[in-house]
């Protein structure tokens, strides 16, 4: 067991089980450490003794416990020490009638994840599983943060999910032509779509580029995510109109994202604006691997760094435009940002 899974929270309260124990059980040669792990392996094994298992997936995430979707409707699952998020496939522990615990998280298919704030070393996924990554954006207000696209297209490419940008807000456009701020990444093959909630723009070409797939819609606050994710999703306000099986009332989640369900089967969540979006401990040349036009020029040394060698091809392809500079810029930039 590693208590560094945990949440203060739970930590806390398993001391003061164990201590309760130790008590009752007077015994002072064990660790208060032997006792915790006792506790929790006992909280486990009576999980797994439990009569009922049932495959759910995780739909929303408050501190301590998950609402998670299975065949027997909508539950509250209690977390044993472990991170789930959104997306997650998770096996559960049916207790009782209104006790369930997430007893195993599957292998993720594809991630997408940021360190955790304050602690650079350790990742923080933010949600699992999904297909596309829909980075969100505004070319007026808030302005266009490339820097934040190129994280955001290299965290994609760590977890496995494809990219897709959504150029929100264009009725502020005076111009379409400021559409051309995102050349760079439609030349590089990301699907760049633009529209507005106000009108009906973009939106049809939008359902049908995510139609059946497990979407996660990220970008900047402000941009219009949740705006977004109303506009395609036509029925009611699923994350208030959850009913718990065994609370009998709905429930309101202070989520960091959550999901939604489409008639055609596309899966939407949405997630928090994000104010900075780090990216993990990368080297430097696993950053030029994100840059996949980059690979295509063949570099004199095999350890270049494309950014002052003789006989580089990146930096001959970057003079002769065949690699968009602002993409050099931002590779530059992030080496510089993780040196
Ligand atoms: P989020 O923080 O990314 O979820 O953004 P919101 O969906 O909360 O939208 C932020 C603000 O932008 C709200 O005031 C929306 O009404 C506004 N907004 C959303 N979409 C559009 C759009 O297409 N055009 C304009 N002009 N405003 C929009
Ligand atoms: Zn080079």
């Amino acid at each position: 067991m590693k208590l560094a899974h945990l949440s203060p929270d739970q930590i806390e309260q398993l001391v003061a089980r164990a201590k309760a124990m130790k008590r009752r059980a007077s015994s002072s040669d064990d660790s208060l450490d032997t006792w915790i792990e006792r506790v929790l392996l006992k909280d486990k094994r009576s999980v797994a003794r439990s009569d009922k298992q049932l495959a759910g997936l995780i739909i929303a995430v408050t501190s301590k416990s998950a609402v998670a979707e299975t065949t027997e409707g909508t539950m509250l699952v209690r977390l044993l020490g472990q991170r789930v998020v959104v997306g997650d496939e998770v096996t559960i522990a049916v207790t009782s009638e209104t006790e369930s615990s997430v007893l195993e998280i599957a292998p993720r298919r594809t991630k997408l994840s940021r360190p955790d704030v304050g602690r650079s070393d350790r990742e923080q996924v933010i949600v699992a599983n999904v297909d596309v990554v829909v980075i969100v954006v505004s070319v007026v207000a808030p302005p266009l943060h490339p820097r934040l696209i190129d994280r955001y297209l290299v965290a994609i490419q760590q977890g496995l999910a494809d990219a897709l940008i959504y150029v929100n807000k264009i009725d502020l456009l005076e111009d379409e032509s400021e559409l051309s701020v995102l050349d760079p990444y439609r030349s590089i093959g990301v699907p760049v779509i633009h529209g507005s909630t106000l009108t009906p723009e973009g939106g049809d070409e939008l359902r049908a580029a995510l139609v059946g797939k497990t979407c996660a819609f990220v970008g900047h606050s402000g941009v219009g995510k949740s705006s977004i994710v109303n506009a395609l999703k036509p029925d009611a306000d699923l994350k208030t109109g959850l009913v718990m099986k065994g609370y009998g009332r709905g429930m309101h989640t202070t989520t960091a994202s959550s999901l939604h369900r489409l008639a055609d089967g596309t899966v939407l969540i949405d997630t928090p604006g994000i104010r900075s979006f780090g990216l993990r401990a990368l080297e430097g040349e696993q950053i030029a691997s994100y840059f996949s036009e980059f690979s295509e020029f063949k570099c004199r040394f095999r350890d270049c760094t494309h950014t002052h060698e003789p006989g580089c091809g990146v930096l001959v392809a970057v003079e002769s435009g065949a690699i968009e500079q602002v993409r050099y810029d931002a590779y530059c930039r992030l080496r510089e940002e993780l040196e």
